[in-house]
């Protein structure tokens, strides 16, 4: 063994879990074992493996208030939330299920060749870094289509999450073939040592920049194939012909989902400055009126951040932020009392140089730049080393092409917040990352597109 992590609730402060983390000979063998698993996974026909998935959805269904409280009590989200998490999860399961044998169908391509095509074959074992800030979907929305695709997953959790990994690793194993799915409970520092072993053939990383560039870096010396999904500071536009009432709503929905923690939230609020002081009003009037509370409490909307450190991180960026020039419009401090909470806080005027403006704020934190006009705004939202998602609240459907034209982002909404949903492809550029999830796109990720011809 190499040590062990605890899990900690970050609503009362208890530790609610203990995990002995692999050490390096125990993972050497669990990566042989996927390696063994793929051999048989791959000749399994489609229809066995869809099978089979369906199982996992119907283990998801069946244990979904039970598996909801294990999110919220490790990390923290209001169990509302965690339940519509692994329905989310499920209706992913149901949508590759449905879709694919059509997928992974032989494509057929006229060229110079006699009967070229097109096949989709599975890579081998493909190992997933996950973050803990959607502990089932994030793994989910990686592995069903890889899975189906005829790999096999190893997953390397976040450490604070452990007891979700293992529910997760328990749902797999109940429904699929032995070694199929593997949780890996390793630390992150043993990464190398699994990229680097023969049997792992691609990657991909859910996490910070941080994190992405280092399993990146490991990834391109072994060359093998990297999927990166990074943070975000999605960009929301708000021109003067909106509906500011409608956009000031949307925004601050999209703002605290999660208690804020999530890459897709929408981060940085650029508005035009003739409407930006009702704009602001508005969006601190929704944000401030969201419940805090115990976040297995159903009513509750707003819970503690997932851990103390990202406490911390996030009062710094505020703090940091306001020195350089923002303005508090409601919120800005920790309050007293148990669990690792932040005030939903609002904030204006925020200056270039500032974190605010420059870097992911992952908590319920909102950035508003008034900008002079359009022009402006366009150059603003782009002004930024991320490109996840983005938005645009305008009545004129002319602007909102063009902004969504030339914003730098893997997506971007008009008049509404970004989400995912399993039929759309889910990815960024710049440093948000690259490759896609979901979507017909994203089970081609981890194959070997070969092509045959003659
Ligand atoms: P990390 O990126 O550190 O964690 C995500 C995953 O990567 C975890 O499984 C982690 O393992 C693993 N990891 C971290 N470093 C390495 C490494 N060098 N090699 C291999 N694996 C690694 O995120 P944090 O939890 O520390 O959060 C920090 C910030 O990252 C947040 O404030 C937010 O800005 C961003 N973030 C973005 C997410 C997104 O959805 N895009 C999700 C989570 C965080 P371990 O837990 O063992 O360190």
């Amino acid at each position: 063994l190499h040590g062990q992590v605890v899990s900690v609730n970050p609503f009362t402060e208890q530790e609610v879990g203990s995990y002995a983390l692999l050490a390096k000979n125990s993972i050497d063998r669990k990566l042989d074992q996927a390696d063994v698993a793929f051999k048989q996974w791959r000749k399994t026909a489609l229809d066995e493996r869809i099978a089979l998935i369906k199982r996992v959805a119907t283990q998801l269904a069946e244990n979904k208030q039970g598996l909801a409280t294990f999110i919220t009590i490790e990390m923290g989200k209001p169990i509302n939330q965690a339940k519509a998490e692994i329905d989310k999860c499920i209706a992913l399961c149901d949508y590759y299920c449905k879709n694919a044998h059509q997928f992974l169908r032989a494509k057929p391509i006229s060229s110079n060749l006699k009967n070229s095509r097109v096949e989709f074959q599975p890579l081998g074992v493909i190992l997933g870094v996950m973050p803990w800030n959607f502990p089932f979907w994030q793994v989910f929305r990686f592995a069903i289509p890889t899975l189906l695709a005829g790999n096999t997953v190893v997953v390397k959790h976040a450490s604070n999450v452990f007891g979700c990994a293992e529910a997760i690793a328990k749902t797999f194993n109940q429904a699929c073939p032995e070694n199929t799915y593997i949780h890996l409970p390793v630390s992150s520092d043993l990464i190398p040592e699994v990229i680097a072993h023969n049997a792992v053939r691609a990657v991909s990383l859910t996490g910070s920049e941080k994190a992405g560039r280092e399993v990146a870096q490991q990834a391109g010396h072994h060359l093998k194939k990297v999927v990166l999904e990074l943070g975000g500071s999605d960009p929301y536009v708000v021109l003067k012909d909106a509906d500011i009432s409608k956009a000031a709503e949307r925004c601050a929905t999209s703002r605290l989902i999660n208690n804020g923690q999530s890459c897709i939230g929408a981060k940085r609020f650029i508005v035009e400055s003739a409407v930006a002081r009702q704009f602001e009003e508005l969006l601190a009037e929704h944000i401030c009126k969201a419940k805090m509370g115990d976040p297995l409490n159903k009513s509750t909307e707003l819970g503690p951040l997932a851990r103390q450190d990202l406490l911390e991180n996030l009062h710094c960026q505020v703090l940091e932020s306001t020195s350089r020039g923002a303005e508090i419009v409601c919120g800005g401090e920790i309050p007293v009392g148990k669990g690792f909470f932040y005030e939903a806080t609002v904030l204006t005027n925020v200056a270039k140089d500032s974190p605010a403006y420059n870097e992911e704020l992952f908590g319920p934190v909102a950035a508003v730049i008034p900008v002079l006009d359009e022009d402006e705004a366009m150059q603003v939202a782009n002004e930024t080393s991320f490109g996840l998602g983005s938005a645009i609240f305008t009545a004129d459907s002319n602007k909102a092409e063009q902004f969504a034209a030339n914003v730098e982002a893997g997506a971007c909404v008009i008049n509404d917040f970004v989400r995912s949903t399993p039929e759309l492809p889910f990815g960024g550029i710049k440093n948000s990352g690259f490759g896609r999830e979901l979507s017909e796109f994203g089970i081609h990720e981890f194959v070997n597109i070969k092509t045959i011809a003659g």
